[in-house]
């Protein structure tokens, strides 16, 4: 149902920006921001999971349940490793994400791109835009690695009279965007998704920060990588290391925000086209092509990047069950044991897609028990199926 003038008004007059119908999971995703708040209960990813209906109403179908590599990275058309021959400075990783905004915007094929740039006072502080220039776009690159009000800025497009669009997002932003789309009155919408995961508010942050990084106050961008390390680059361009097994599990368990805790659409579903790192070898993008659109999309930057096919490598399924009872104790490793196990793992660990269905079992299996524990009611329709066979796999804990 398309809202009228008035309906619109009367939304934004009563929507003091504090009401927040998802309560503790609200990821600050934006929607509530605008007055879109009057799809909430449809949208809102953490109300109403509906992945599996808005993969068929954006690519044509939802994911194949007879097929493992739909269950873990969902719908596509097509996956590769790739990097810019000339990668953008700043970037997050090479900057083809910043690199097919830009060719978009240039084309003409949109007139607006949602992104993310930071505040002056704070680098890490999220400040959503719709760029309308090259340098906006490059403005917005590199990971703001907390929650953003990415869809706050809805309201515009309408003002705007823009009618060709494309949003930058993680999973629950697309998700919530994906449902309210035919409100937008645009003519075409482009999605260019990123995986998302563990991500903290403000607050959550300076915590992580300070608990990981020698120094918290000169860290200009971090990862997740797949050397099973956390890289801290530093100002001064000096990059930290420190192994996953060595991080202070015990004081870091709350500081992940609630809604990442109870996330499963870690691939981001919906976008088009999806850019992360994490089913390519260390150093590589990893591309998934979801469908035609998302095709096109990344044959703006074909002429520059270089490509190589995905590999998989070794087995997880051991090594994800010792981690769901080391996890749930909060086991911190001393930090030369720690090391030793990052060297031996990193030797004969899970490579490529193998170490992308790692990570993904492992906040699945995390993030089903912290469902379970804190919103049973919620379990059975808020965890998709694919989720469940993924799951399933694994002994839990019975509470
Ligand atoms: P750039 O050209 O640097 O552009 C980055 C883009 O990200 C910008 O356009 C900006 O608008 C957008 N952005 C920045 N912060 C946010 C935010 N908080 N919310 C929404 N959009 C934002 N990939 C994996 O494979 N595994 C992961 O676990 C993983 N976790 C991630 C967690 C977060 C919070 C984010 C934002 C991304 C994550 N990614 C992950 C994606 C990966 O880190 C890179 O962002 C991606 O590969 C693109 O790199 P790039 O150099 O092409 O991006
Ligand atoms: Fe609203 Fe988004 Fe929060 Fe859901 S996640 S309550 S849609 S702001």
């Amino acid at each position: 149902m398309t809202l009228t003038d008035s309906q619109k008004r009367k939304a934004k007059a009563l929507k003091p920006s504090s009401i927040r119908p998802a309560k503790e999971l609200c990821s600050e995703c934006g929607l509530c921001d605008t007055y879109y708040i009057q799809h909430v209960k449809e949208a809102c990813a953490f109300l109403n999971q509906q992945i599996g209906e808005l993969e068929e109403q954006t690519h044509g179908r939802s994911r194949d349940l007879d097929n493992p590599d739909d269950w873990y990275f969902g719908v596509s058309q097509g996956m590769m490793a790739a990097r810019k021959t000339e990668p953008i400075e700043g970037a997050q990783w090479t900057g083809i994400v910043s690199s097919i905004a830009i060719q978009m915007l240039n084309r003409g094929m949109v007139e607006g791109v949602v992104c993310v740039q930071n505040t002056k006072e704070d680098r890490f502080q999220p400040m959503p835009v719709i760029a309308r220039t090259p340098e906006e776009i490059l403005a917005a690159r590199v990971n703001k690695p907390t929650l953003s009000p990415n869809l706050s800025v809805l309201e515009q497009i309408e003002q705007s009279g823009m009618k060709r669009l494309l949003v930058i997002g993680v999973g629950c932003q697309i998700q919530a965007l994906r449902a309210v789309e035919k409100e937008l009155g645009l003519e075409k919408l482009y999605v260019l998704g990123t995986p998302c995961v563990d991500n903290v508010n403000r607050a959550g942050l300076q915590k992580f920060l300070e608990t990981t990084s020698r120094s918290p106050e000169t860290v200009v961008h971090y990862e997740f990588m797949q050397d099973f390390r956390v890289h801290f680059k530093h100002e001064d361009g000096s990059v930290e290391t420190v192994p996953f097994f060595g991080l202070k599990t015990n004081q870091l368990k709350d500081v992940f925000a609630p809604s990442c805790m109870s996330c499963f659409d870690y691939v981001n579903s919906l976008a088009d086209l999806v850019v992360g790192y994490m089913g390519a070898p260390f150093g590589w993008q990893w591309i998934v092509v979801r469908n035609d659109h998302g095709q096109t999309m990344l044959d703006l930057v074909w002429d520059q990047i270089e490509t190589q096919p995905v590999m998989s490598q070794g087995d997880r399924h051991n090594a994800v069950q010792q981690s769901i009872p080391a996890y749930d104790k909060g086991v911190t490793l001393p930090m030369w044991a720690a090391k030793l196990m990052g060297v031996v793992i990193e030797k004969v660990g899970p490579k490529g897609l193998e170490y992308a269905r790692f990570s993904i079992d492992s906040h699945f299996t995390r993030n089903y028990l912290y469902v379970k524990r804190n919103h049973p009611e919620k379990l059975e329709a808020h965890v998709p199926d694919y989720a469940k066979q993924i799951v399933g796999q694994y002994d839990l804990p019975d509470s």
